[in-house]
């Protein structure tokens, strides 16, 4: 499969499209208007420095390269028409995922494979909302594709062997280790592994058992993990944590949401991106 098609370019779409098109993929990166796509220029010249920092044999003509094969469209129609696959980037909403999979349905070739590329939502929700649930799955890529190269590969129920080993391969040659998952599960392999951690450590720290710190240190001593749980909340930021958890029916989740607000981010303390969250990264 050659030919790319990447809808919606924010925060991971656009590292989708720079990351198949690095990997030698022909991309078309669409967007709901001509404005959105204008930034993407911008955007090119913030990843090619981490790319220079973070892969191996990366050259500023290989990256010169990459950004010649992407082509914005901000014409549906237009943008998926030799699409070999199509992979949506769009906001985690159902409707707007929903939508958005029914207008592609009317305009895309035969031959094209959908990926959604959703966090939290099943394809078998977005399935029947396209013209063919049997060439439609999951392909979810972590932030920092680059460096954080899984890609974990969802079928539903009636998606067909043919259309999930070609996104598989797919994968592969743009970088990414695939992980195969045959039964549909919210949170793919990942967050069921990272959530229940992460939820285990907050339980700690609420009922007064440990420190931060001493809560941190006991994992990556014990483990050899090279990170404790409250520094993998600073990497994601309080705001995901905060908004899972405040209206939670569970009193300690809620009580953990108060004194993440009212410790960190009503101070500004958001983790790593400003400098500051469980821990100050600032000196
Ligand atoms: P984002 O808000 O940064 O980008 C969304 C983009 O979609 C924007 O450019 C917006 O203009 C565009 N858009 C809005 N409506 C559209 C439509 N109808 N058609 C096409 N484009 C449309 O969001 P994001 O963080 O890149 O997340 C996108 C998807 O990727 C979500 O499903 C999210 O769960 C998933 N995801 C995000 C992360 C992450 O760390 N941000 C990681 C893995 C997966």
């Amino acid at each position: 499969m050659q030919n790319l098609t990447v809808l919606g370019t924010g925060v991971l779409g656009s590292q989708i499209i720079f990351q198949s098109a690095y990997a030698g993929k022909t991309v078309v990166a669409y967007d709901i208007n001509d404005d959105i796509l204008a930034k993407l220029p911008a955007r090119w010249e913030q990843l090619k420095p981490a790319y220079l920092r973070d892969v191996p044999g990366a050259t500023s003509e290989k990256l010169d390269a990459a950004v010649a094969r992407i082509r914005p469209s901000s014409d549906l129609a237009d943008a998926v028409r030799d699409a070999d696959l199509i992979i949506e980037a769009v906001p985690e909403r159902l409707d707007i995922k929903q939508q958005t999979w029914e207008q592609v349905s009317k305009v895309a070739p035969a031959k094209t494979i959908f990926a959604t590329n959703s966090s939290t939502l099943l394809p078998s929700d977005i399935a029947p909302f396209t013209d063919r649930p049997e060439k439609f799955l999951a392909m979810h890529f972590a932030n920092q594709i680059w460096m954080f190269n899984v890609c974990e590969i969802m079928e539903h129920p009636g998606t067909d062997s043919v259309a999930f080993d070609a996104a598989v391969g797919f994968a592969t040659e743009i970088g990414m280790e695939p992980v195969r998952i045959h039964k549909e599960q919210p949170g793919y392999v990942l967050n069921s592994l990272l959530v229940p951690f992460l939820d285990a450590a907050a339980q700690l720290l609420v009922r007064g058992v440990s420190s931060v710190e001493d809560i941190d240190k006991t994992w990556r001593i014990s483990t050899g993990a090279p990170k404790g749980p409250f520094e993998i909340y600073d990497i994601v930021g309080m705001n995901t944590p905060y908004n899972l958890s405040k209206d939670s029916a569970d009193p300690e989740k809620r009580k953990f949401a108060e004194l993440i607000k009212t410790e960190y981010i009503d101070k500004g303390y958001l983790g790593i991106a400003t400098g500051r969250g469980f821990y100050d990264y600032s000196k």
